[in-house]
């Protein structure tokens, strides 16, 4: 089964509307018409509408970093995902950060995962080990624990349309990346075949896995290699265009 491959950019709270346009644009001068792989650009909410203006007629999709789980209501700085429809296809949840410095537990995540899908936007969700459990060999009790709880309740045929990041918080801003031989263990024999527990073979093979932490030009090709990972949820490079495009470039084989 060929899955196309994602390249995803998490741009986390850099870039305003006019540098999110900047870059964005960029991106489209070098990438924007290659279909071969996915290209997502996540930009803050506040710049979600530039960066959709600026990708508008190219491949590039756009992405929002979260979104709270109830549809509206009194929750003051949040925003919900049916405020997100025209402005995003992708939401990312359950990234490290947002575990790490707003506590979300794996029930919001599978609280918000599920008003994502209903609002009909596609989630990236992340999971991954923080370095103390990675070295207590916690990894796949973790993962798996991520995994189960995000898809708490969600039907296979909605399984089927998400994306799942696979992201060592070790490896996140740190130059030290997981090696593409651990990543490919993770995402094939641990979350692929879970998926293949809780759903079946079709939603094992149909969804995309990502790796993300510390990717760049120089190992993206490692990475994509392994036939289990499917992509990169990408920080620190999908923040200059040569290296995002690049990186592009690198997994559409030109
Ligand atoms: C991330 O924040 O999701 C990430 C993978 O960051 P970086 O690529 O900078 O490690």
């Amino acid at each position: 089964m060929s899955r196309v491959p994602i390249m995803a950019g998490n741009w986390k709270m850099n870039l305003g509307p006019t540098d999110a346009a900047v870059l964005a644009r960029a991106i489209v001068q070098e990438t924007g018409q290659v279909t071969t792989v996915e290209q997502i650009l996540c930009p803050p909410f506040v710049s979600l509408p530039a960066v959709n203006d600026a990708v508008r007629g190219s491949a590039l999709r756009v992405g929002a970093q979260n979104a709270h789980a109830e549809p509206g209501g009194a929750f003051t700085g949040e925003v919900s995902a049916p405020m997100l429809t025209g402005l995003a296809d992708y939401v990312i949840l359950g990234h490290s950060e947002r575990r790490q410095f707003c506590h979300e537990t794996d029930g919001e995540v599978n609280a918000k995962l599920h008003a994502v899908l209903e609002a009909g936007l596609v989630p990236i969700v992340c999971v991954g080990e923080s370095l103390a459990e990675n070295q207590a060999d916690q990894t796949r009790a973790v993962v798996t624990r991520q995994v189960q709880g995000a898809l708490a309740n969600v039907t296979g045929a909605d399984a089927g349309r998400l994306v799942i990041a696979y992201e060592p918080v070790w490896a996140i801003g740190s130059g030290l990346a997981a090696t593409p031989e651990v990543a490919e263990e993770v995402c094939g024999e641990i979350i692929r075949i879970l998926l293949a527990d809780l759903y079946d073979g079709t939603v094992a093979e149909t969804t995309r896995i990502l790796y993300g932490g510390s990717t760049s030009p120089g190992n993206i090709v490692s990475y994509m290699e392994s036939p289990d990972i499917d992509g990169a949820l990408i920080g620190g490079s999908a923040l200059k265009s040569d290296t995002y495009t690049a990186m592009v470039r690198l997994t559409a084989g030109g």
